[in-house]
C-alpha cells in the first residue's frame, strides 16, 4: 500500500541547506531550513496548521467554519491551503502594496481577498485591525464558528515552531548548532525555535536579523520602538512588540539594510542554484554577522522562509530596484 499523505502531513520536515559562500566568507558553517519547500512555499504553512489544530481542539472550529487572517500573503496562501484540505473557509485581509505574485496566488487558491490601504499599525484601518473586526463579525453569523487566526500573539503559532521547526534544526544538526538567527514578522519562529533550542542546550546563541524600518533591533537594544529607513523585504519588519516574543531574551542582534542582503540573493542563486525572497536575504545577512561575532569554526543556522519567484515583478525587475536606487542581479542588468 503506497502513502496516502494528505497535504497537512508534508508541512515541515524541511531541508537543512548548507550555505556554501557565506559559509567559506566567514570561516563557520551557515545552514538555511530550506522552508520555500513546504506546499505552499513559505515557513508560514508551519504557522496555519499550527493554528487550525489548535482552534480544532479548542472547540471553536468545525467543518465548513471560517477562519479570517490579516497577512502579508505567506500566512494566507498557507491557511487557505490547510483549510481548503480540512473543509473551512478562509477570508485573507491584506495590505495593497503586497507583491502581485501573493496576491494572484491567493486569488487562485479561493481564499475571500480583502485588500485594504497600507496604513501605519496605530491607524485603526491597518489590515491587522481589520482582520479582527471582520472575525467578530463573521463569528455572530457562522454556525461552524469564525477565527481570528491572530497569528502576532496566537501561542500556537510559536508552539508549533518549538514543536517542529526548532527540533528539526536540532537533529539535523546533530546537536551541533552553535547560533540560530533569524528576522521577525510575528516572532514565531525566533521564539518558538529558541524556545526548543535553549531547552537542548543553553549554551546556543539567538540572534534577531532587523531589516531597516523595524523598530525590534532598537526596542532589544533598549532604546524603545524606534525605526529607521525601510526594507523591501515582505512579511518581517515590526512598529510594535508581537506577543510572541514575550520573554524573549537575545545574545545578539543586527540590523541590516536591503543593499547588504540582495546581492546574497542574488549570488545564492546564480552560484548555488537556490532561490529565495528578500527575508531569507536579510537572514543569510544576519548569519554571517553572527558568525563574524561568534568567529570562525562555528555553525549558525537561519531560515530561508520563501522563494524568490514570489517577488519577481521586484526583486528581479531592474525596473523596480532602480528606481529605488538598490542592487540588481547582474545577470539581468543589461
Ligand atoms: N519571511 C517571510 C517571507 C514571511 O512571510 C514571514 C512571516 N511573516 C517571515 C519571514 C517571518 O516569520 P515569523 O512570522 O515567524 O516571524
Amino acid at each position: 500500500m503506497p502513502d496516502q499523505h494528505l497535504l497537512p502531513d508534508v508541512i515541515g520536515n524541511t531541508p537543512l541547506l548548507y550555505l556554501r559562500k557565506a559559509s567559506e566568507l566567514t570561516g563557520c558553517h551557515i545552514y538555511g531550513k530550506a522552508e520555500f519547500m513546504n506546499p505552499g512555499g513559505s515557513v508560514k504553512d508551519r504557522t496555519a496548521l499550527g493554528i487550525i489544530r489548535a482552534a480544532e481542539q479548542a472547540g471553536e472550529l468545525q467543518p465548513g467554519g471560517v477562519i479570517v487572517e490579516g497577512t502579508a500573503g505567506n500566512t494566507g496562501i498557507g491557511l487557505t491551503l490547510v483549510a481548503n484540505a480540512l473543509g473551512y473557509e478562509c477570508v485573507i485581509v491584506m495590505p495593497q502594496n503586497a507583491s502581485e505574485e501573493k496576491i494572484s496566488q491567493l486569488e487562485m487558491l479561493g481564499a475571500e481577498l480583502l485588500l485594504v490601504p497600507s496604513v501605519p499599525y496605530a491607524d485603526t484601518h491597518h489590515y491587522i485591525h481589520t482582520a479582527e473586526r471582520v472575525a467578530a463579525g463573521r463569528r455572530k453569523d457562522e454556525a461552524h464558528g469564525a477565527i481570528w487566526a491572530r497569528q502576532f500573539d496566537n501561542p500556537a503559532n510559536r508552539q508549533i515552531h518549538y514543536d517542529t521547526t526548532g527540533q528539526e534544526i536540532w537533529q539535523q544538526t546533530e546537536g551541533k548548532v552553535d547560533g540560530f538567527i533569524c528576522a521577525v514578522g510575528t516572532g514565531g519562529t525566533l521564539a518558538g525555535v529558541a524556545g526548543a533550542l535553549r531547552e537542548h542546550n543553553k549554551d546556543i546563541k539567538i540572534g534577531l536579523a532587523d531589516p531597516m524600518g523595524s523598530a525590534l533591533y532598537s526596542h532589544f537594544a533598549g532604546g524603545g520602538l524606534r525605526a529607521e529607513g525601510e526594507s523591501i523585504a515582505e512579511g518581517i519588519g515590526v512598529s510594535f512588540v508581537p506577543g510572541n516574543l514575550a520573554g524573549l531574551e537575545l545574545d545578539f542582534s543586527c540590523r541590516v539594510d536591503d543593499d547588504e542582503a540582495l546581492p546574497l540573493i542574488y549570488d545564492l542563486l546564480k552560484e548555488e542554484g537556490i532561490s529565495v525572497g528578500g527575508s531569507a536575504g536579510i537572514n543569510i545577512a544576519g548569519a554571517m554577522a553572527m558568525a563574524r561575532e561568534l568567529g570562525p569554526g562555528h555553525t549558525i543556522v537561519t531560515i530561508l522562509c520563501d522563494s524568490g519567484s514570489r517577488y519577481q515583478s521586484k526583486l528581479f525587475n531592474p525596473e523596480y530596484l532602480w528606481k529605488r536606487k538598490l542592487p540588481y542581479p547582474h545577470w539581468i542588468a543589461n
